[in-house]
């Protein structure tokens, strides 16, 4: 019943549920650039444009396959407690132990970074450039989407406790109303030893700020009118809400930056670790996706 109700409100807020929105998305995208070695970046700089307007596709592919949904986030917590090792972090063993109707209905980011990660390794060694850059687009949507606090829990929309709407107001709407704001200093890639044990330490790096967030909605929710209160939930613009979005943003902006930070470093470093176990090839001056 209670995974029934957990699944029809997923539906109900997937519609809505861009994850960090289209301008977080292509944020990280640009940063992660950022973090390569020359010889990478400048690759990826001939295909910035592609990388960045199509960073929020995979969200759009939620409507066309049922599939795709489940591919955007892990409820950890459905599997006991912190740290979670209830839950194998190999996909085999997780499967053979849970099912993959349960690994679907809770949701599989950790693997599809893992997955994603090893095609654009394989792409590099194919030099296969077009692929590169697609790959590229993925594997950043997902890694992106595993540091969204909110991608991590059950409680994924504070629907369990009173928070309805939580999820966009802090992933999407504050971003979009500070956007002047987005800025940080681009790390240097590093080599990731293993990209599943990466996706799996991002999850729960990513978890404990849900309930810090949480705890600042309802502080933020208090300085509303009863009649706001009502429509907060439901409401797709920041404008009319002020003290509200003042105080999620005084407490939360630092958490959203940072979570933006570490997708951008780890992005990176998944693009360099994947290049660096194809053996460093030699890319091209001119190579440019189209469209
Ligand atoms: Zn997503």
């Amino acid at each position: 019943m209670k995974k029934t109700l957990t699944l029809l409100l997923l539906a109900l807020i997937l519609e809505n549920c861009l994850a960090w929105g289209t301008l977080g998305h292509s944020f990280v995208a640009e940063k992660s650039i950022q973090t390569l070695p020359k010889e990478l970046q400048n690759f990826y700089l001939q295909n910035i444009d592609y990388l960045k307007n199509h960073a929020s596709d995979p969200d759009h592919w939620k409507k066309k396959d049922a599939a795709e949904p489940s591919r955007h986030y892990i409820d950890i917590d459905f599997y006991g407690k912190y740290p979670f090792l209830e839950l194998p972090r190999n996909y085999k063993e997780a499967k053979a132990k849970f099912t993959e109707k349960t690994l679907n209905d809770y949701g599989t980011v950790p693997w599809e970074i893992e997955k994603f990660q090893a095609e654009l390794t394989k792409n590099f060694k194919k030099k296969d450039w077009e692929k590169i850059i697609l790959n590229t687009v993925i594997l950043g949507h997902y890694v992106a989407d595993s540091h969204v606090p909110f991608h991590t829990c059950l409680n994924y929309d504070g629907q369990l406790s009173g928070n309805n709407g939580i999820h966009k107001r802090f992933e999407s709407l504050m971003i979009e109303k500070h956007k002047n704001e987005l800025d940080f200093q681009p790390t240097i890639a590093h080599y990731i030893d293993e990209p599943l044990i990466e996706g799996f330490r991002i999850v729960l790096e990513s978890f404990p700020y849900a309930n810090e967030i949480l705890k600042t909605d309802s502080l933020a929710t208090q300085l509303l009118s009863e009649k706001m209160i009502r429509l907060l939930p439901k409401a797709d613009e920041f404008k009319s809400f002020e003290p509200y979005y003042e105080k999620l943003y005084n407490d939360t902006w630092k958490i959203a930056i940072q979570r933006l930070e570490k997708a951008s470093d780890v992005l990176g470093s998944l693009i360099f670790t994947a290049w660096t176990d194809a053996g460093k090839p030699e890319l091209p001056q001119n190579f440019k996706v189209g469209k």
